[in-house]
């Protein structure tokens, strides 16, 4: 529960969570290298804001300050559920949270799928520290609580606003390693714009989240472990025992459309044997995998379809959390 203490009674108000990242970060004045992610606490993150104060009431609520490769499940489960709590409040209407950018694309697939409100939750980063010359962070923070306090977003599941663009937390992915305009969804486009405090939405997914979505965490501390493991030409295919040893559920990001060679379609038998679904995922990102005669012939495999290797680990953990069959697995991925 938080006291909502309207400041100005007509504007929505909007919850920001921190997690920390780059939107966070501080280092060597206007230099965007050598940088600490993670520095700024929320409050001195959103005055340095100007003029976010005229489009909602924001309440502010640190979750963390790590470096996003540092986020773990727990803060995933605690994101969600605070959500689902906070969400049930009439006097809130929409949530913020920023993120570092290297897994931000995780963290938003996996709200898509488990928070259970048609309210806008937005996440959003930064590509340049705060103490760079044009931060990108302030501008970004700016638009994504407009985006929260705007009725245009309800329904559109988690959003992620970058550069001027709104994306669908299912597609999302980070497409650059320093350039501010980071993210995008390859081949499905944006949802729409952001100009200055307006959105412009075009499109809309048509897979289920949210409130639709069939994934339930609240009374879970932890999620089925799903491994991701990367072919190469001459991979050791030993690495998928070693990982189906540690885990309920294999990913392979496999070449092309998801396959790899013969050595680790003979090793995916013994996964079968001990009862591990693969998923066959792709390291290009974009394109469609589909069931393969071939490389589907032990009834473990299940193709990814459009999800990437990463968020094919996340659908595949909450399945894990709803059934081990194969076949059932395989139609959550059809249906996701
Ligand atoms: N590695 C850091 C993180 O993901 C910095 C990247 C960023 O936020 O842009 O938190």
């Amino acid at each position: 529960m938080i006291t909502i203490n309207p400041k100005k009674p007509g504007l929505k108000n909007i919850i920001i969570l921190a997690t920390g990242g780059t939107i966070a970060g501080t280092g060597e004045e206007g230099k965007t290298t050598n940088y600490q992610a993670g520095n700024l606490d929320i409050d001195t993150l959103v005055s340095s804001v100007s003029n976010i104060d005229k489009i909602a009431n924001i309440y502010g609520e640190q979750i963390a300050n790590v470096d996003s490769n540092d986020i773990t499940i727990d803060h995933w489960l605690t994101l969600a559920n605070k959500i689902n709590e906070l969400s049930k409040q009439d006097d809130i209407d929409g949530f913020v949270i920023t993120h570092g950018t290297d897994t931000l694309e995780e963290t938003a697939y996996f709200l898509d799928l488990t928070v259970k409100t048609n309210k806008p939750v937005v996440i959003t980063g930064a590509m340049r520290p705060s103490t760079a010359t044009s931060a990108d962070g302030p501008l970004n923070l700016y638009q994504s609580v407009a985006l929260a306090a705007s009725e245009l977003s309800i329904g559109h599941g988690c959003m992620v606003v970058f550069s001027d663009g709104i994306y669908s937390g299912r597609n999302v992915q980070k497409v650059n390693t320093f350039k501010t305009n980071a993210f995008n969804s390859i081949e499905f486009g944006c949802l729409g714009y952001m100009r200055d405090n307006v959105p412009y939405f075009f499109n809309k997914s048509i897979k289920p989240h949210t409130v639709d979505s069939q994934f339930d965490i609240s009374g879970l501390n932890k999620l089925p472990v799903v491994s991701i493991a990367y072919f190469n030409i001459d991979a050791d295919p030993l690495i998928l025992d070693y990982l189906a040893e540690r885990s309920e559920g294999v990913v392979i990001a496999g070449a092309g459309s998801g396959t790899f060679s013969s050595n680790w379609l003979n090793e995916i038998k013994n996964l079968e044997e001990k009862g591990i679904p693969v998923v066959r995922s792709s390291r290009i990102g974009s394109g469609i995998i589909l069931r393969d005669e071939t490389m589907d012939r032990y009834i473990n495999c299940i193709p990814s379809y459009t999800l990437s290797p990463p968020k094919a680990r996340i659908l595949l953990s909450l399945a894990l959390t709803k059934t081990k069959d194969f076949s059932e697995i395989g139609k959550i991925f059809s249906e996701y």
